[in-house]
């Protein structure tokens, strides 16, 4: 039997303080509700993510009042977006969403301790340095927690609702029994990541959020406060280790596989140490039940190469505190809330989700993408930086007309390599087949693997070359509950290499 300190209640109990948590908390505070979230970090914190913020994403953070402190910091307001394969470029001017028309990338120590601090200002009491220690049962029905101090008093909340905002590794999710995934996909890719004073200050460079496609690996840059700027590698997972043991030489590697970042970065100095993971399983777990529900990237996580899960973490902690403020007093309405949460998040993310899968497989530069880039570049509407920005669906933009389109365009240049172009094709099909099915015959949890997921990956997530992977998850095990099952190695946690000079 635990020894309780102190014994409270609240409306609303969020484990973890970051996107999702702060946002939920917003939702629910500008209710009139009283919410207590709590997160083992002390901020201003970092975490093991990049942060790119596309216009939607930056939208959303207007959406619950944190953007005034984010711009304080001045982040670059980058207003162009760019894609560019082997010397084939699109360059793009961002649309307005909800009257943002410029992305940003503000570090998470600050853009998190923003989001904390606007969710203190509607409300919310954040408590920094507590832990969840374990949940608390009223049949079946979680009716609060206990949760540790900094100083180690253990004190009992009882709640309505409890929400875990505890990202990929929840611990909410592990004691709900809702830990491991009932859908998800193998990732190809890993993450290897620097930041540096950004030789191209006071160029049009610092106004553009830029993808330089080149061999298997796409390095992502993008401009940063105090003439800062983050480089990012994203090629094959099995890569992280030689990042890690030499990150010099792997830089040097970069620039000469890929000659534009050598442009973009070539004389750059002053790096931070690299960051790294190789560990990036895409999946959806059960994110709503009797008094819980998971927020962020504990319900859902889509692989990083597409940045988008700050935006969706953010939007759609907002909204299950919108939607479930007033179902607080009843237990049944406020499960329906939460549970139409969860299925409005899988409707609206379910084609990004896809597109994750795909740009996550480990593939050479695609001639179809080089003419999709070729059409799409200058245009306006920008159909391309639609999909970054969630005006379109991925498999709108490239649709089964423009595809084909590209496919033809493609296979008549002089010297194409017709055969792979054609198996490019058929599997670009089946891809699209599948986000299309789901599209127009959506199902609650659906369980069906479609042509994007790569149904073998192991879970707990392992970083590959760092440890023994473990058997293909079973599927159908993912609704059920498995009290068993750890969190994963947390690659944050990985030795970092000696900083680069
Ligand atoms: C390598 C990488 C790069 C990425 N790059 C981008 C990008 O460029 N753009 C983008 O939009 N998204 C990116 N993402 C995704 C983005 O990081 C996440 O989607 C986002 O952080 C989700 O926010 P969250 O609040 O759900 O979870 P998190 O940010 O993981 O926050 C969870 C919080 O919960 C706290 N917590 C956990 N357990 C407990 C506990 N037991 N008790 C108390 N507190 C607890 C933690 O301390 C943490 O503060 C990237 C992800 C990775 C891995």
């Amino acid at each position: 039997m635990t020894e309780i300190d102190r014994h409270e209640s609240t409306d609303v109990l969020i484990i973890g303080s970051r996107c999702a948590g702060s946002a939920a908390a917003i939702g629910f505070a500008r209710a009139g509700r009283s919410v207590v979230a709590i997160d083992r970090a002390k901020f201003p914190s970092d975490t093991l993510s990049t942060h790119v913020n596309f216009p939607s994403a930056v939208a959303e953070l207007q959406a619950v009042g944190a953007l005034g402190r984010i711009l304080a910091h001045d982040p670059p307001k980058c207003t162009h977006g760019m894609v560019e394969a082997d010397g084939v470029r699109c360059l793009q001017r961002f649309a307005t969403v909800d009257g943002i028309d410029y992305g940003i990338c503000l570090p998470r120590p600050e853009l998190d301790h923003a989001l904390v601090e606007t969710a203190r200002e509607a409300g919310a009491e954040v408590r920094e340095r507590t832990a969840l220690q374990e949940i608390l049962w009223t049949g079946k029905r979680v009716s609060g927690a206990v949760v540790r101090e900094r100083d180690g008093a253990l004190v009992q909340i009882d709640c309505k609702l409890l929400v875990g905002a505890d990202g990929r590794r929840s611990t909410v999710a592990r004691l709900v029994g809702a830990e491991r995934p009932y859908r998800g996909s193998r990732n190809e890719r890993g993450c290897a990541f620097w930041y540096m004073d950004d030789p191209l200050v006071g160029t049009e460079w610092r106004e553009r959020l830029i993808q330089l496609r080149s061999g298997t690996t796409h390095a992502l840059i993008f401009p940063c406060p105090e003439g800062r700027v983050m480089c990012l590698f994203m090629g094959p997972a099995e890569d992280i280790p030689r990042y890690r043991k030499d990150p010099e030489a792997m830089w040097e590697a970069m620039l000469d596989a890929n000659p534009a970042v050598r442009v973009r970065l070539g004389g750059a100095t002053n790096f931070s140490k690299l960051r790294s993971t190789g560990d990036n399983v895409a999946f959806h777990r059960r994110s709503s039940g009797p008094g819980w529900a998971l927020a962020g990237d504990a319900g859902h996580f889509k692989d990083p190469i597409i940045g988008q899960g700050i935006r969706d973490a953010v939007r759609f902690g907002r909204i299950l505190g919108e939607t479930c403020a007033p179902a607080l007093g009843d237990p049944k309405a406020l499960d329906a809330a939460t549970r139409a949460v969860e299925a409005r998040r899988d409707r609206e993310c379910n084609a990004t989700y896809h597109w994750g899968n795909r740009e996550s497989r480990v593939f050479g530069v695609s001639p179809i993408v080089q003419e999709a880039l070729r059409d799409l570049d200058g245009q306006d509407p920008p159909l391309l930086l639609h999909m970054f920005d969630r005006v379109q669906k991925p498999h709108h933009v490239l649709n089964p007309l423009r595809g084909a389109k590209y496919a033809a365009r493609a296979l008549m240049r002089r010297g194409a390599d017709r055969p792979a172009i054609l198996r490019e094709v058929v599997e670009e099909a089946r891809i699209d087949v599948g986000a299309w099915r789901e599209e127009l015959r959506p199902r609650f949890r659906n369980t069906r693997l479609t042509a994007s997921e790569r149904g073998d990956y192991v879970w707990p997530p392992r970083t590959p070359g760092t440890t023994t992977p473990e058997p293909p998850a079973d599927r159908a095990a993912g609704i059920a509950a498995d009290p068993t099952a750890g969190g994963a190695a947390d690659a944050a946690a990985a030795p970092e290499p000696a900083a680069l000079t």
